[in-house]
């Protein structure tokens, strides 16, 4: 008997996807790891499976089925490129690898073009949900040609989580199109986990609530439009006591974020196609920020040792709990308004036909940012696929508008009481920036002109000026520069 998939790599989340693939009706699962005690450790801990296990690569692929299909759970690089190439000198026109760890999406796109020319189908696939998502039913956002999406589809479907009789995963597009995808999920995710810790952090410091406290606040909320993973296991983690002092977990783990590094990419890529990611960027700063120490040490002994007028407690409405729900909401429209942008911008830039309120259906369950509120993103590309920005869906503009003013002044009260809030903030500044009548990038453009001749357009006529500022003043009507 052949399998009809197998999995290269069986490191957590290999063995658990293998794991997955093979409690589903129909499939058998052909398995391979380099080092072959973690193969040999996977199918004895795990016989209900039915593994087909192979000591080296060419017993691998002489177990697979044709058109055969390989899914690689590698570490992400060179791993990913070396195992790629074994397979690839073994495998025949029109078999299917695919890629399902964390690629960047230029290196899916280069690997998919090389292996197209040899005749291979290469399908780099996005997959979140971390360990237990991978064994028990992922979000997953492949990409690829049409052709290894029909062959590949099924068994993507049996595995996936299930939102609302749906599986999540969808044909995102050609080539990088699903590692692109998982990139800015990732990047939302990082917004979304900042936006939730200035929550946390100004109901504490400034709104005097005690971790117990807190841990009810986001039960409470996530019974309701903030309800969301995120938010759930935020609970959990302020419910968690360290056995050793007794005290809440979050005030003894060192307050220093790490990264793997998708928010970097997501931001890096935002800033080479000019979309404001701000919400992004500052969720990637603030996790930079908490990891300098030796400035944190410096400037904390500076303001102390100073004379400065401290931040007074400002006065904290009764309504605070709920006013910083509400600002947390506003800044996460912002925060996923400007993902979704980011997503259309990528798809123009590479050519993939990206179906956003799918995309909004595919990480309803299963992944990192799944949450209630993604239901009104797929309602909304449902309603108007070419939506401008997600801030003018009818849904969204009432949401915010209805939480404006509180937003407005849980921004205040943060820089008021000195409580870092640059999630909050950049949001709300985003927000003003779109809705202004008349933004100062026109004193900006006047400088511009002023030091660099750059020109600038009118108001009132078509075309490009300059203004001869070392000499009469006087302006002049140019061709448009190319500055
Ligand atoms: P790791 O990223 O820790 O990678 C370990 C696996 O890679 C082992 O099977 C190892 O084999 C293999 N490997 C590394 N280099 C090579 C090589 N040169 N040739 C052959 N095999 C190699 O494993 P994870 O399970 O954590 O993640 C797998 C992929 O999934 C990664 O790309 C990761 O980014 C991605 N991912 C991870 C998530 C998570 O929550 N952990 C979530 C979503 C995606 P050996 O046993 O021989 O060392």
């Amino acid at each position: 008997d052949r399998a009809n998939i197998g999995v290269v790599g069986l490191a957590v989340m290999g063995s658990n996807l293998a794991r997955n693939l093979a409690s589903r009706e129909g499939n058998t699962v052909a398995v391979y790891n380099r080092t072959y005690a973690r193969t040999e450790e996977l199918v004895t801990e795990h016989p209900e499976a039915g593994f087909i296990a192979s000591e080296t690569i060419d017993d691998f692929v002489a177990t697979l089925a044709t058109p055969r299909t390989a899914i690689i759970m590698v570490q992400a690089g060179k791993g990913t490129d070396a195992v790629i190439e074994q397979l690839a000198e073994r495998f025949e026109p029109g078999d299917i690898i695919v890629d399902g760890g964390n690629a960047n999406f230029n290196d899916t796109i280069r690997r998919e073009r090389e292996l197209r020319e040899r005749g291979l189908n290469f399908v780099g696939t996005g997959i979140s949900g971390g360990e237990e998502g991978a064994l028990n039913g992922p979000s997953i956002m492949p990409g690829g040609s049409p052709e290894a999406w029909t062959t590949l589809g099924p068994i993507l479907k049996s595995i996936a989580a299930v939102a609302e009789g749906e599986p999540c995963v969808t044909h995102v597009g050609t080539d990088g199109a699903g590692h692109f995808v998982k990139m800015v999920h990732n990047g939302i995710e990082y917004a979304d986990m900042q936006l939730i810790a200035e929550a946390y952090d100004l109901l504490r410091r400034v709104g005097g609530l005690s971790v117990e406290q807190l841990v009810d606040v986001f039960k409470d909320w996530n019974t309701g439009d903030l309800e969301s993973y995120l938010i759930e296991i935020s609970a959990e983690v302020l419910a968690q006591k360290d056995a050793e002092t007794g005290q809440p977990l979050v005030d003894v783990i060192l307050d220093e974020a790490g990264s793997k590094g998708t928010g970097v990419w997501t931001v890096q890529n935002a800033l080479g196609l000019g979309i404001p990611v701000s919400g992004i960027g500052e969720a990637v700063f603030a996790r930079a920020v908490s990891s300098k120490t030796a400035q944190r040490a410096a400037m904390r002994a500076s303001v102390q040792g100073s004379t400065r007028a401290h931040p007074a407690t400002p006065q904290v409405p009764d309504t605070f709990v709920d006013d910083v729900r509400a600002a947390l909401y506003a800044s996460k429209v912002v925060a996923y308004a400007q993902g979704f942008d980011l997503i259309v911008a990528g798809a123009k830039e590479y050519g993939w036909d990206i179906d956003l309120g799918a995309l909004a259906k595919i990480w309803r369950a299963g992944c990192i940012i799944r949450a209630r509120f993604l239901n009104r993103i797929v309602d909304a590309y449902a309603a108007e696929p070419d939506l401008e920005t997600l801030l003018v869906d009818p849904y969204f503009a009432d949401a915010v508008a209805s939480g404006e003013e509180t937003w407005r002044r849980v921004v205040g009260i943060a820089a008021a009481a000195g409580v870092p809030a640059p999630g909050f903030s950049s949001a709300l500044s985003y927000f003003d920036s779109l809705a202004a009548d008349r933004l100062p990038a026109a004193l900006i453009q006047g400088q511009r002109d002023f030091f660099g001749a750059h020109t600038y357009k009118r108001v009132d006529k078509d075309g490009a000026f300059h203004t001869l500022w070392s000499g009469d003043r006087s302006e002049i009507s140019t061709t448009p520069s190319t500055h």
